[in-house]
């Protein structure tokens, strides 16, 4: 693997936030010193439209030479109309799946400055920060047999399969035992082990695998109790570790605790630490061309690139950091705006957070 990021922009306010993002980019390769080459690809609709398919060949080979790879968002009612396989959502899912990004990593960070955006109170949410790890090839979501059968009666029947080998949990457990080795040591562990047998497997090979780590408090919860926990106390959690739907549902509960979309990265790791960095969100086509997006997502998945596939904390802190003194000096687009702060660009944004690396 070389040292190549590749960007990827996308779709509507997909290039406009990741020209911001590049930009930090570009700012901590020259004060660092890193000696990465950045390269430029088409994904989604924007490569449908050049080349009739949203994940073209050139693309695909591209990221597999690259260790990271940044983008923006895809997707838009443009493509809406496409036969499903042409879709640019379609796009996404293949350079995922072929790649191999088994390890999905969402932070759920409160900005002390964002504090009053969310729908909790106050004193529930300031100073949170989860990392939420999801697997994210396996589970229900791949599992076989699947499908809808017609049973002797008529009656049709739905079906679908949860499965996780052993490997597939202990591939996932460490990477959220390492993760939580250079946070803050707590690692929870979400299953549903009282009824599904496959999650009762999860918890025997997380419990085993605690003894490498034993600078890592384990716990365990049911999913349930887990749902209600990130609503009642979400700052007792650190990292958590569940399957694919499990950690689709909690992660999107546990990112709407911090307020906007617009704030939240995430990486998708392979066994390799190679990695896709993205933000949570979609490619926003109301608000495309008005720059009114907030770039900090996409800024902050950045951060998450030089954490995980470049090991480098220092350069991920500066940008972190560098965001937070933005937010301190009252920038916000509109997604993030409260009384008495000022209103700017994606570009200010962007521009405001390059200044200060
Ligand atoms: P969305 O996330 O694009 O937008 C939802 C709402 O959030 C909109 O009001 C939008 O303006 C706002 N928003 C999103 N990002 C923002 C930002 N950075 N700053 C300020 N506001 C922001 O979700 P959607 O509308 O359901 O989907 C739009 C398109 O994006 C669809 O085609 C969908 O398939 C696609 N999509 C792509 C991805 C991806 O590329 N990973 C993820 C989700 C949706």
């Amino acid at each position: 693997m070389t040292s190549a990021i590749l960007v990827l922009p996308g779709d509507n306010i997909g290039p406009e936030i990741i020209d911001e993002a590049v930009k930090v980019l570009r700012a901590v390769i020259v004060k660092f010193g890193l000696d990465v080459e950045i390269k430029f690809a088409d994904l989604g609709g924007a490569a449908f439209d050049k080349a009739g398919e949203p994940c073209p060949s050139d693309t695909m080979a591209l990221a597999h030479q690259s260790r990271a790879i940044l983008l923006g968002a895809v997707g838009g009612p443009k493509w809406d109309g496409l036969e499903r396989e042409l879709r640019p959502e379609q796009g996404l899912l293949k350079l995922r799946s072929q790649l191999g990004l088994f390890a999905n990593l969402r932070p759920a960070i409160m900005y002390p400055q964002l504090c009053t955006t969310s729908s909790l109170k106050p004193e529930i949410v300031s100073g949170l920060d989860i990392l939420i790890i999801r697997e994210l090839v396996g589970g229900i979501y791949f599992g076989e047999p699947r499908g809808i059968r017609v049973l002797e009666n008529g009656e049709r029947e739905g079906f679908n399969t949860y499965k996780y080998s052993e490997s597939e949990i202990r591939r996932i457990g460490r990477v959220a035992f390492e993760a939580a080795l250079i946070r803050g040591r707590r690692l929870c562990s979400i299953d549903k082990s009282n009824v599904l047998e496959a999650t009762a497997l999860w918890r025997e090979t997380i419990t085993e695998l605690a003894s490498e780590y034993p600078a890592v408090e384990l716990a365990h919860m049911y999913v349930d109790n887990a749902a209600m926990q990130l609503i009642k106390e979400p700052k007792q959690f650190d990292v958590v570790v569940t399957g694919n739907m499990f950690g689709d549902i909690l992660s999107d509960a546990a990112a709407m605790l911090t307020g906007s979309i617009g704030m939240l990265p995430s990486a998708s790791l392979d066994k390799n630490g190679r990695g896709l960095y993205e933000p949570c969100h979609g490619s926003a086509p109301d608000i495309v061309g008005t720059q009114k997006a907030n770039p900090l997502a996409t800024i902050l998945s950045v951060a998450m690139m030089m954490r995980y596939s470049f090991h480098r904390t220092d350069i991920a802190d500066t940008i972190e950091l560098a965001v937070n003194e933005v937010l301190d000096n009252g920038l916000r687009t509109p997604d993030i705006m409260s009384d008495s702060m000022t209103m700017v660009t994606t570009r200010e944004i962007g521009d405001a957070v390059t200044a200060r690396i």
